[in-house]
Order: structure tokens, then sequence, then C-alpha cells
């Protein structure tokens, strides 16, 4: 694991408006109170207050000089996105709106499973990978997210939660391509692995993509999981419904897969979404197979969500069942992914959509919302939820 030290250290300028504490990694903030004339070790120090023991009020550092604690005001700011809206499902899933700035919102997703509590972040607001089936894709790139705004969805959340529960995954399948805006991404990593910080571990981060091929070496350099959005079985079927592979096709993501599990030694998890039709036939489950049976991975089978205008439809539990069967007599290590949430707009972006559509119906009572649920059947169709 890297150290503190080791890690990518931004380009610090001692400017005259402070810096988001949040987007600074350790390294990061030594190199900032250095250009203050300040210690290295108060870095430290001030990381402990603020991830240890929550204090992010400087007069409270009690263990800083009282002239230090005056000064932190010029360098630094504590600022996380502010929560809109949080809903809780009657399954225990919650959801998150969050506020990021320019009038824009993401949402955040808490999954619960029995031994592990799975935080589901977003990297952008809107997308431009286009993906048909995607709600989130139909919403063109507004906004990269900065690490300060990933960190803050983490947080935030955690501060959230009541008793002894604690996040113990994050995946970054949320609203937005993680790798197309990749230095804030892994600069999020870094300051959440921080052992002065969260030090959540690195082994427990999921990054999906939809395959932008040049950026995937980085999942494995940053000791981060690879997801792969891969929803065909061949170049034509996924081209058809997933512009990015025209650009970057099967045979360049599938060897980027490959040399992420040489790299890392992590089975590759490939998401998979069935549509009627289209990629829900038996013959598609062996074409699958065929595809992918050469990179030690899992397959997550996931049944379309229809939704007015997606020109697609969800197979019948019956076929869903057969293609399930088939990759499981092929001996594929396969999983049905189970909707959760559908009582508080599971889709990735449907939340954020009916907010934005409806702000002054939006209440964070699940009571209010519900009676707009009718509006909206779309539910998991972005394979990055
Ligand atoms: S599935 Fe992911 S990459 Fe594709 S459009 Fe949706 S958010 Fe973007």
């Amino acid at each position: 694991m890297q150290t503190e030290t080791q890690s990518v250290v931004t380009p610090i300028v001692n400017s005259s408006s402070p810096r988001n504490f949040f987007s600074l990694t350790l390294a990061d903030l030594e190199v900032l109170f250095k250009s203050f004339g300040k210690e290295k070790f108060r870095a430290q120090q001030v990381y402990k207050w603020v991830y240890d023991k929550k204090v992010t009020d400087a007069e409270q550092m009690t263990n800083l000089s009282k002239d230090f604690r005056a000064e932190l005001g010029n360098m630094l700011t504590f600022e996380l996105p502010a929560i809109k809206t949080h809903l809780k499902s009657k399954d225990g899933t919650q959801k998150f709106l969050f506020d990021v700035g320019d009038g824009k919102t993401v949402e955040a997703v808490v999954i619960p499973a029995e031994d592990r509590m799975t935080l589901c972040v977003s990297s952008e607001v809107g997308c431009n990978m286009a993906c048909k089936f995607c709600f989130t894709g139909k919403q063109k790139l507004q906004k990269r997210l900065s690490s300060d705004q990933i960190v803050g969805q983490f947080l935030q959340v955690q501060n959230t939660l009541t008793g002894d529960q604690r996040l113990t995954n994050i995946v970054f399948m949320g609203m937005g391509e993680p790798l197309d805006n990749s230095d804030e991404v892994f600069k999020a990593v870094e300051i959440l692995n921080s052992q002065w910080g969260v030090n959540f571990s690195r082994r427990r981060v999921t990054v999906s993509t939809s395959g932008i091929v040049p950026e995937m070496w980085k999942i494995a350099h940053h000791k981060t999981r690879l997801a792969v959005s891969l929803n065909g079985y061949d170049d034509e079927s996924r081209s058809q419904i997933m512009p990015i592979n025209k650009k970057y096709p099967l045979k360049d993501l599938l060897k980027a897969c490959e040399e992420n599990y040489k790299e890392s030694g992590d089975m590759v998890t490939f998401e998979y979404v069935l549509l009627k039709g289209i990629t829900d036939q038996v013959e598609h489950a062996q074409k699958l197979y065929q595809l992918t049976k050469h990179i030690p991975c899992k397959i997550n089978i996931i049944p379309f969500n229809e939704h007015p205008g997606s020109g697609f439809e969800r197979p019948s539990d019956s076929q869903i069942l057969k293609f399930q069967n088939e990759l499981m007599r092929l001996g594929v290590h396969v999983l049905l992914r189970r909707t959760m949430g559908r009582d508080i707009f599971a889709a990735c972006g449907q939340l954020r959509s009916e907010f934005e559509s409806h702000p002054k119906q939006m209440d964070t009572s699940n009571s209010k919302l519900t009676r707009t649920l009718h509006l909206r059947s779309n539910s998991e169709n972005n394979t990055h939820t």
C-alpha cells in the first residue's frame, strides 16, 4: 500500500483564497502549511481533528497554538456538499441528494446487505457516454465533481448512520463515468485511504467503467477493484447500446481487463443489462461466456426496468431465469441483481431528475415523495448503480 508521502501531491499555491480541506491529501496539506511557513506535523494534527474527532471548528482544536488556530481560516475551509434530500426505503436502501454547487445535484445510495453496507457514489453530474439504456446517459455531462465533493458524499452519509453502522464498501457506480474524471476520483480514494484520516481500505473500493480503455490501468494502479459495464456479447450488440464501444471495441476492452487481473489478481466484475430480444437470449448467454471465459470474473445480470421513451423492454421473469441458468450451466459465477429501493427512486439520476422537475414538491419524508413515484417507472437501468 502506498504511504501518504508517496501519493501524488497537488501543486499548492499560497493563494489568498483558502483551500477546501476535504480536497487535500495529507501530503497536500503538509505542502500547504509549509507554504505558510508552518510545521509539517500540523497537517497530521488537523487531519486527526477532522477525521478522527469530527471537529472542523479551529477554535476547538485545542492542541494547536492560538495563533495557528487563528490563521487556519485563511488557509482552509471545511465545506461538505449539503444534503438536499434523504430518503429511506422499506428494504433498508437509503438515497441521498447532494448539492454540488452551480444549482446542480448528484445522488448517492446506501445499499445494505448481511455482511456489508455499500455506498454507491457519483463522480459527475450527467454523463457523456450516452449508454442508451441509462437514465443518466440521457443527461449530457454538466459538471465533473471535485475530490472534496466525492469525499463529502462518503462523510455526510457516514455521519447520518446511527449506532455502530459503518460504510464497508464504496462503489463508483453512481452518476457519471468515473474514468472521465479519474484525477478527482483517485484523489478522493487517496484521501479516504489515509491512515491519518478515514483509513478506508482501497481494496473495498470498486470503480466501474463503461470502457475508457486508456484510463483503465489506473484502477489497479490505485489498488481499487474493476467493474466493467459490458452489456453486449459481441461488438455489434454492444455498439448498438454503448457508443463508447465504437471507440474502444471489445478486443481492447477485454485486453485491459486481462491486464487488470494480471496486475491486481482481482476478479473482474462484468455488469450485463438484460434487454428483451436484444441481450437476453440463451445464445447471447453462450456468446457472453465465450467472450469472457478467459478472464477470472463474475457477471452481474441486471434486468432492464422500462421507462417511457427508452425503446427497450424488460425480459420476462422466465427469460431472465433461462439466461441466468445457462450461464450457471456453463460454470459462470453469476449474480442476478435484485432491484432495491423501488419506493425511493431507485434509478441512478431519477431522484435528481424528480428534484429538478418538482423542487417544491420534494421533501425529505418518503410519504410526500411516493405520491409522485407512479409518474416514473425507471429503475436500475444505469449499470453504474
Ligand atoms: S451507464 Fe454509466 S457510463 Fe453509461 S451513460 Fe450511464 S452513467 Fe454514463
